[in-house]
């Protein structure tokens, strides 16, 4: 018997929302040996550079289009900073969706903007980009995304990702501003590394938010792996996709490629489903999580910004529930929740 079965092969063991697994130490190791060797453990060493420029070539960017990051929220700052610069008295509006994670706020209000909701669009989910105001894209979870279409998405408007532990491409922690605006690019570097160039004078708005050679070498072992991870994540979604539909619900599951391969995510129909739905997934200790709560304006410490009317957030929130995912997440796993999806479904 395989006593390192994965999460969910039991029929009573619960599943986890999300079980990430990020490269194995002996995967890490050639560059963690890198960084014994040159004794360099931040402030742009050999391995965050490389890092980039993989990234890079990975999405068919000039060199130094993609400044990496702390974090995807550090990202979203350095982003934030490069192009619209702090917020200034006769302009200190930062327009955001409602529907989105609690970083898009915190980022803009680190820059001194006073975030303003707007809501979403019902069948995209995101807002009207057509605004004539600088703009910052927060594609924190949008690797696969712009990796099979970089034409597309990537441009001189900066795209913030994340490569937090939960992110399909992760480093635990980590993020990067991509932008083919290498002025930009550069910029956004200034802004994450105290605005610091190569004097010791501090000559913009700032912030240390910069990726440490160790989240480096993670992301570099990443990469190594990412056909692989990638397409783990790809045959999650479509077995969930198969057995959803086996099950009478097919077109209920939003999966990858419409979404990044680190979220599945069930429809309900209205919130009464919505509670059958999710008594049904705890009655069967299966993990799910609105991933974005139920909106910004719903979070204690944003409860009081200044917002449009949001009724498409607030109909749509608590209707998408986000199932278990891992790359290793067996089909047997996978039945147990489509079954428990339709004992809840009314
Ligand atoms: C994950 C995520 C972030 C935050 O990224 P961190 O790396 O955790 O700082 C920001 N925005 C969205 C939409 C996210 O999904």
């Amino acid at each position: 018997m395989n006593i390192r079965a994965s999460a969910g092969t039991a029929p009573n063991e619960s599943i986890p929302v999300l079980r990430p697994q990020l490269p194995s130490a002996d995967r890490l190791l050639p560059y963690l040996r890198q960084i014994d060797s040159t004794r360099f453990y931040s402030n742009y060493g050999q391995l965050v550079q490389q890092l980039e420029q993989r990234l890079a070539e990975h999405l068919k960017l000039a060199q130094r289009s993609v400044a990496s990051a702390a974090s995807g929220t550090a990202a979203l700052i350095g982003g934030i900073l490069a192009s619209a610069g702090r917020a200034r008295p006769e302009r200190n509006l930062a327009i955001l969706p409602a529907y989105t994670f609690i970083a898009t706020a915190v980022a803009a209000e680190q820059c001194g903007y006073q975030p303003y909701l707007a809501d979403i669009d019902p069948d995209t989910w995101i807002l009207d980009g057509e605004t004539g105001i600088p703009v910052v894209i927060d594609g924190a979870a949008s690797f696969e995304g712009i990796s099979d279409d970089p034409g597309q998405y990537l441009g001189i408007t900066p795209v913030a990702l994340s490569f937090h532990a939960t992110k399909s491409f992760a480093t635990a922690e980590g993020g990067a501003v991509i932008s083919t605006d290498l002025a930009l690019c550069e910029r956004a570097g200034l802004a994450l590394n105290f605005g610091l160039g190569g004097t010791r004078d501090s000559a913009t708005a700032s912030i240390n938010g910069k990726m440490s050679e160790y989240h480096a070498a993670v992301g570099l072992a990443e990469l190594d792996g990412w056909t692989a991870k990638r397409a783990a994540f790809r045959n999650l979604s479509e077995m969930y996709q198969t057995l959803a539909t086996a099950a009478g619900l097919g077109g209920r599951l939003v999966t990858a490629p419409d979404v990044a391969g680190c979220y599945v995510l069930f429809r309900c129909s209205s919130t009464d489903e919505a509670r059958c739905v999710q008594d049904s997934l705890e009655q069967s200790s299966i993990g799910y999580r609105l991933w974005y709560g139920l909106g910004m304006h719903q979070q204690t410490y944003f409860t009081g910004l200044p917002r449009d009317d949001l009724a498409t957030t607030n109909h749509i929130a608590p209707l998408v529930l986000g199932l278990p995912v891992a790359t290793d997440l067996t089909e047997a796993a996978v039945t147990r929740v489509i079954r428990a999806l339709a004992r809840g479904c009314l």
